[in-house]
């Protein structure tokens, strides 16, 4: 199915980093290695990269960690040998099949990655929804942005980020909530910063815990108290009614919910609402003056909100300030969250979760999948969501899920709890990692292990966090006997006995997606590969006859995709779920990521200069908890919780309030130890409707490490 890479010739692709998307141009030298720089002409960056995005050559060129055949082991305690493919997909084949006549198709299950091209995605999802018969396929993307696709759909009836990049320099406010994007979206922050400089009526309100170095270029940082998120929100909405800051006609006549909104962010009293939050009213009362004067105003956010036990109302009592102010579906406003990574906004489009189902059709409409249904072919669609990422490992440790195959992700660094996990897999009767690296530690639970090639080593499309479909070209071909992953999966479907996995490159799959589209909100009938090449990214929807580049905006006609056309203002409770701090674990821990590092650093963890930025991981504390704790600058400090220990050097900051400690979540066993790991102590508390973890809030209890 792939395409043979030329020499000597440069190619335009994607930084497969986070959900920014920034475009590349790749240079294959005459000794097969390649070089990255920014796409001058890419309207995303415009030749601009980050740090990560820099370097994104040196993982591609050292191969020294890579995966070059497929190795399998009939039991546990056997050596994994060579073998070749036909034999690892023949076995892995008669083991899914085996499960799946005795126990049921729910017996299986595949967790891929927000990481994964559109066309791998989509051929995964066809196979275990359309023909093994269960919706057990979730991704990283669950820890990531599934709160932001819940809140999307019940305030404007579709996952559909309303506005673009470009809007960014139409704004004069933005108001940047439980993000860094500073280190996290670096060249979208770029561009904010420099319409900053250029204007500076322009204005930026942070709101996190943690003094980042977003809030360096800030008119105001809201240094609110983990959680209290939701409080802020529903008093900054209170001051806009009270200011009389709303937009009565967009409320009138394009949004629901006002009256019973109206009545909830009255409850509390200013100071009250100020006291829950840990900031002054008088910074409430900036901060609502801004957005009453902006004539463009952005809101931002990325997992500061999502990864909460009440993800899904953190996001809804945020987009509430833009429904009230009517600032959306017009230049410069609007709801942006931020993906954190580079393709889950096309693994939602394809249907890549286990509650979805491709162009966004609903997995509980009958409709919908009855139309899924016969454009497979293939078996009737089970209406029950599957197995979500936390709750698959839970199936496994239970026995209720037998098999399952991991993709391009490393779960026993990432998810929360991961102890849960790693005891999941060691139960596991069935293990298959599809991989890059030979360094992620689910290796060592696999029963098969198969290569998967890595960027520019494969052909496919992404899009990126504004709707921006762009098409990454193969550059060189993939060591060893890897594969691309949509190759991978097809030939496993056909050992399967499955029709309809016989493509013949992968502009034949995004072709099947593209005519699964046809009629849905995300309608995307006029592309194919050729058309991507030809206008280099387009935005969706993108109909035949859409203009060249698709459509930037989304609602300018107020027209949303709910079913009374109107967009839904929810008057969520402030009510937080986590677990809170006592006298047994009384700081409360909250992780994220630092500049120059990605997810569990498989890749850039090869990256020396990478590296340098902050070689090993950290606890930051406040001076005053560090005193009382007898903690010096680089002390070892033991972080417990109810679940789990980590082991890691103090830094200690006055930009992290009192009370409340940071971990970086990258680290592992590919760079350290299991006892760095954030994830050990971190809390598998889930929201109730995005099912996203609570990576953001839990009790834990610090000391300092003394040598016996
Ligand atoms: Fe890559 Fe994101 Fe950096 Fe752009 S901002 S270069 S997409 S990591």
């Amino acid at each position: 199915m792939s395409s043979s890479a030329k020499h000597n010739e440069t190619y335009t692709s994607t930084c497969c980093y986070c959900g920014v998307g920034c475009g590349v141009v790749v240079k294959k030298e005459k000794n097969g290695s390649i070089s990255v720089e920014g796409d001058k002409n890419y309207p995303v960056n415009k030749g601009m990269l980050c740090s990560k995005g820099m370097n994104l050559h040196y993982t591609v060129n050292d191969k020294t960690d890579r995966l070059l055949y497929p190795q399998m082991r009939y039991n546990k305690s056997m050596p994994l040998k060579r073998v070749s493919w036909d034999d690892a997909l023949d076995r892995t084949a008669a083991v899914f099949k085996t499960f799946i006549d005795k126990y049921g198709p729910e017996s299986v299950a595949f967790y891929a990655s927000g990481q994964c091209l559109t066309e791998e995605y989509y051929v995964v999802n066809k196979l275990i929804k359309g023909f093994i018969g269960s919706n057990n396929i979730d991704t990283n993307s669950r820890l990531c942005m599934s709160s932001a696709v819940a809140a999307y759909k019940m305030a404007l009836g579709e996952d559909s980020v309303p506005l673009c990049y470009d809007d960014i320099e139409l704004a004069d406010l933005f108001l940047v909530t439980g993000a860094n994007p500073a280190w996290c979206h670096p060249i979208l922050w770029r561009r904010v910063e420099a319409h900053k400089a250029a204007n500076p009526n322009v204005k930026i309100i942070v709101v996190d815990p943690r003094a980042t170095d977003t809030c360096s270029v800030a008119d105001l940082h809201l240094q609110i108290n983990p959680g209290t998120d939701i409080t802020l929100n529903h008093a900054i909405g209170r001051l806009l009614i009270e200011n009389g800051d709303i937009d009565i006609e967009f409320i009138r006549n394009h949004a629901e919910g006002f009256e019973q909104y109206s009545k909830l962010v009255f409850q509390r009293t200013l100071s009250e609402s100020a006291k829950i939050c840990g900031v002054s009213e008088a910074d409430l009362r900036l901060a609502a003056q801004y957005i009453g004067e902006a004539k463009g105003f952005i809101t931002m956010w990325t997992m500061g909100l999502n990864q909460s036990s009440v993800g899904v109302n953190k996001n809804l009592s945020l987009i509430n300030l833009n429904l009230i102010t009517g600032h959306i579906g017009k230049p410069g406003s609007g709801p942006l969250s931020l993906t954190g990574q580079p393709n889950a906004m096309g693994g939602r489009e394809v249907g890549g979760l286990a509650n979805l189902l491709p162009a966004h059709r609903n997995l509980n409409n009958p409709l919908h999948r009855e139309e899924v249904q016969k454009f497979w072919g293939g078996k009737p669609i089970d209406p029950k969501p599957g197995l979500t990422a936390t709750e698959m490992f839970e199936a496994l440790e239970s026995g209720k899920l037998k098999a399952i195959w991991i993709m391009c992700t490393n779960p026993l660094t990432s998810l929360p709890n991961v102890r849960l996990a790693e005891a999941a897999l060691k139960k596991a009767k069935f293990v298959v990692v599809q991989e890059v690296s030979n360094k992620p530690e689910t290796l060592a639970y696999a029963d098969v292990i198969l290569p998967a090639a890595a960027w520019a080593e494969k052909e496919g499309t992404m899009t990126n966090s504004e709707r921006r479909i762009s098409y990454l070209n193969k550059v060189v071909d993939a060591p060893g006997e890897a594969l691309p992953d949509a190759e991978i999966i097809c030939r496993f479907a056909r050992k399967m006995g499955f029709k309809g996995f016989d493509y013949k490159t992968p502009a034949d799959i995004y072709a099947e997606h593209v005519r699964l589209t046809t009629k849905t909100n995300i309608d995307i009938g006029g592309l194919s590969h050729e058309v991507i090449k030809e206008q280099r990214s387009v935005q969706w929807p993108y109909k035949k006859k859409t203009k060249l580049g698709g459509t930037p905006r989304l609602f300018a006609d107020k027209d949303f995709y709910t079913p009374s056309r109107k967009a839904i203002i929810h008057p969520v409770p402030d009510a937080l779920n986590s677990e809170m701090p006592d006298k047994d674990y009384p700081f409360v821990l909250t992780t994220g990521r630092i500049r120059d590092q990605w997810h569990t650093m498989s890749k850039t963890g090869k990256v020396n200069k990478l590296n340098q930025h902050l070689s090993e991981s950290f606890i930051e504390i406040h001076p005053e908890d560090a005193e009382t704790l007898g903690l010096n600058e680089g002390d070892v400090t033991i972080i417990t919780s109810r679940r789990g220990e980590v082991r890691i050097k103090a830094k200690i900051t006055t930009t992290i309030k009192k009370g409340v400690v940071f971990i970086p979540m990258h680290w592992g066993k590919i760079l350290g130890s299991d006892l760095n790991r954030a994830n050990n102590v971190t809390s598998d508390a889930l929201d109730p409707i995005s099912k996203e973890p609570d990576f953001k809030f839990c009790a834990v209890n610090l000391q300092k490490f003394k040598k016996p």
